[in-house]
């Protein structure tokens, strides 16, 4: 097995962001720079890792805020993600990084959008795309089947589920969406969630106040 990843908590939301690359070609991918850029781009110096992609898991300022600043950074690298229907976030960003007082954020759109069913591949490695709605419309999160390990953004914590009160947020769609997609992935599967420590998908089953299987 040749995944390798490092978590990196960027902005004064302490967002996890993942470098994830494969340790025989050195390619990888950044999965959401939401700011902290210089901070990113001495961990892919350091690890020389040769980046492919940007891949967003959806379009909240904290998980995209860095996203068009490192890819220039990057040579113009390819921006992948999220699902089209987190349009109206990117559309939205110069609003959100007011209303959250970050620095002026630009809207962009990115260089392709991701479907339920997608790969993004580096080197040896690929992580399949799921749709996950929910937390936002457009959440999608990414998955390796061989390394049991899965970046599931704001849709699923270690003790908790993504905040659905926002606009298209919706609580019993996230539910289905943890329910129908992360579940059948396997218990054994360790997540990366947007905030906060790590979990498996297992620990959640027997824990989570909110998607216990117990609850059901
Ligand atoms: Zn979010
Ligand atoms: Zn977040």
């Amino acid at each position: 097995m040749s995944l390798k990843y490092q978590v990196v908590p960027v902005t004064s939301f302490s967002q996890n962001c993942s470098i994830v690359w494969c340790d025989e070609t050195m390619e990888g991918i950044v999965v959401d720079p939401g700011g902290d850029i210089e901070q990113l781009l001495l961990v892919i110096k350091d690890r020389a890792i040769k980046v492919t992609q940007l891949v967003l898991t959806h379009g909240h300022l904290d998980h995209v805020g860095g996203t068009q600043s490192l890819s220039k950074r990057l040579d113009k690298v390819e921006i992948v993600g999220p699902h089209q229907d987190d349009n109206f976030w990117l559309q939205g960003l110069p609003e959100q990084s007011q209303m959250f007082g970050f620095l002026p954020t630009q809207a962009f759109e990115p260089n392709r959008w991701l479907n339920d069913g997608d790969v993004i591949r580096f080197g040896h490695e690929s992580l399949n795309v799921y749709h996950t709605p929910g937390h936002t419309p457009g959440h999608v999160v990414l998955h390796n089947e061989i390394a049991r390990l899965a970046f599931v953004g704001d849709v699923l914590f270690n003790g908790s589920v993504g905040r659905t009160d926002f606009p298209k947020g919706d609580f019993e769609t996230l539910i289905n969406s943890i329910k129908t997609k992360l579940w059948p992935l396997g218990k054994d599967v360790r997540f990366v969630p947007g905030h906060g420590p790590e979990s498996t998908f297992g620990q959640e089953r027997m824990s989570n106040p909110f998607v216990a299987d117990k609850l059901s």
